[in-house]
């Protein structure tokens, strides 16, 4: 039998990589199940769960030690790498284009590295390994709530006794999965909602959830359904456009993304400083080389010199760690089942899927995206 392990990610961290209700489908079909201690306690999934699912209980040497596949949701520290060895493979967010150094690292000890980012959005075939999209999805729910929370007013349009309220107008800059998903959630709760984004092609989505698209005049798909990077002038273009949008919003929820790199500034200070009192600003994409709003910080809020909030909501699937581990747990179960055949694991590198998730195999760098990072 095959055996897979996980490991407890690291502090901050509440999701896990395998769920008991997928440990249980895994042993069902003969796999071998290590889970270190105290792995799931944070999703809510306590060990005794994992050991009814049929899983063993280790320490963490063991797990890492007895292991054929290795499934983590953010990549492990150095520490946990350098003991991974020849045949074996680990896979999880191991951020390859953010640094590919440690993917080197694993090159070199010629341990196979499935980078979930590197999955091809496109193909039918990985729409259930897409972790980008499953964590997303539940990123885009989350943030809507924590913008409807945090804010001092209702969403939906109140006609009561004591007054009338106005409905809150809630504005989604960038309107992908985690976009799309924060809209659907915010129309739940009854605010008037605008989605914003670069590639043309996402008005159709937007319009279909009941909220206007706001039309820019820069035009930036790039491949794989991804964003391009935008040049100086157009990134200038485009912060103009958007402050007096911004002004008139309750709620900000950013979530653009360019793959491989710094997330790109869409809320200037000059925005920042224009809004009302009680703005509510969450930004999805806030991160150590900064976000999408000027001043956001990861996992902090900021209250502004003008009584806004900026809310860094990089952790989000975090908050919402047992939907998200589940979800994520069913796109790991869909790599295994896909790459495990009779005769043991199996990658060729032609195939569409495989060749693009495949950061390393057998010491070499497989995926092209991978590999023009490194150029
Ligand atoms: P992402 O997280 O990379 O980025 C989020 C959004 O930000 C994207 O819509 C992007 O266009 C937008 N963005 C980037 N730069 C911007 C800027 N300067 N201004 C405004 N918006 C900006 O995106 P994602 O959610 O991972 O989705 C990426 C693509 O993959 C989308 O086209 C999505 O529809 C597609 N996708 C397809 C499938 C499928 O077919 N199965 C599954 C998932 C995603």
């Amino acid at each position: 039998a095959i055996t897979i392990a996980t490991l407890k990610e690291a502090d901050g961290e509440n999701r896990v990589a395998l769920s008991p209700d997928v440990v249980a489908r895994l042993t069902k079909k003969d796999f071998e199940v290590l889970i270190e201690k105290g792995s799931g306690v944070a999703a809510f999934f306590p060990d005794q769960a994992y050991i009814d699912a049929g899983a063993k209980i280790v320490d963490r040497d063991t797990a890492i030690k007895d292991a054929k596949i290795v499934a983590v949701v953010n990549r492990p520290d150095e520490a946990v790498l350098t003991k991974l060895t020849s045949g074996q493979l680990i896979i999880g967010l191991l951020s390859a284009l953010v640094q590919p150094d440690k993917i080197q690292l694993l090159a070199e000890n010629k341990v196979t590295a499935l980078s979930l980012e590197l999955l091809p959005r496109t193909v039918s075939r990985a729409q259930s390994m897409d972790a980008l999209s499953s964590q997303a999805s539940v990123a885009g729910y989350k943030a809507a709530l924590v913008g409807a929370d945090n804010f001092k007013r209702y969403l939906p349009m109140m006609i009561t006794a004591a007054g009338t309220a106005k409905p809150a107008k809630v504005l989604v800059l960038g309107t992908g999965v985690a976009g799309l998903q924060a809209i659907g959630t915010s129309k739940r709760l009854g605010a008037i909602v605008s989605g914003y984004d670069v590639r043309p092609d996402s008005r159709g989505e937007v319009e279909s959830l009941g909220a206007n698209f706001l039309t820019s005049s820069v035009s930036a798909a790039g491949e794989g359904g991804y964003a391009r990077q935008l040049s100086a002038e157009e990134q200038q273009q485009q912060q103009d456009e958007l402050t007096e949008f911004i002004r008139q919003s309750d709620i900000i929820i950013t979530t653009a993304q360019v793959p491989g790199r710094k997330p790109p500034l869409l809320v200037t200070e000059t925005a920042v400083n224009a809004v009302k009192p009680g703005t509510i600003f969450v930004d999805l994409a806030a991160s150590a080389l900064g976000g999408n709003v000027f001043g956001s910080e990861p996992s902090q809020t900021i209250i502004t010199e003008g009584n806004a909030q900026i809310i860094g909501a990089q952790d989000m699937p975090s908050q919402l760690a047992t939907a998200a581990s589940e979800m994520y747990a069913k796109n790991i179960q869909a790599i295994i089942t896909d790459i495990v055949h009779e005769d043991g694991i199996t990658i060729d590198p032609d195939d569409d899927v495989l060749g693009e998730l495949t950061a390393t195999f057998e010491g070499e760098i497989i995926s092209n995206r991978l590999r023009q990072t490194l150029e």
